[in-house]
């Protein structure tokens, strides 16, 4: 059986910034995928789930921290699973973005893209 990729969460990170997030008011199911959801579903509940994200405070450290932690499962700062792997594979795993602040500098185009008009289908 295949293992279940985990989170490599980084010696510095800190989860005082939670506190803040808009998700804390929102339904936790547009944050997650429920098993098999695919296409259109998966597609709307990532843009509802991106929405919230867009107006929230502590977006970047959000995902700063998805990034440098490789979560495999969610929406975290705008970015959905398919946006993070993305990132995932083009980075150099021999010198993944592991401290505060290199996970914004490594993916900061697609981290904006991310919740851009035409991604949040408002364009
Ligand atoms: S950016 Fe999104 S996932 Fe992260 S704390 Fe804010 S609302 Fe929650």
């Amino acid at each position: 059986m295949p293992q279940q990729p985990l989170a490599q969460v980084p010696k510095d990170a800190q989860w005082h910034w939670q506190e803040h997030g808009s998700c804390r008011e929102a339904d936790p199911l547009l944050f997650f995928h429920p098993q098999n959801e695919r296409g259109s579903s998966r597609q709307r509940r990532d843009r509802s789930a991106k929405v919230i994200c867009a107006a929230c405070g502590v977006r970047m450290e959000c995902a700063d921290y998805a990034v440098r932690a490789r979560e495999p499962y969610g929406v975290w700062g705008g970015l959905s699973e398919e946006d993070r792997e993305h990132i995932y594979s083009r980075l150099d795993t021999r010198h993944y973005p592991r401290q505060k602040g290199e996970g914004l500098r490594a993916a900061s185009a697609e981290i904006a893209e991310a919740v851009s008009p035409r991604a949040l289908g408002i364009a």
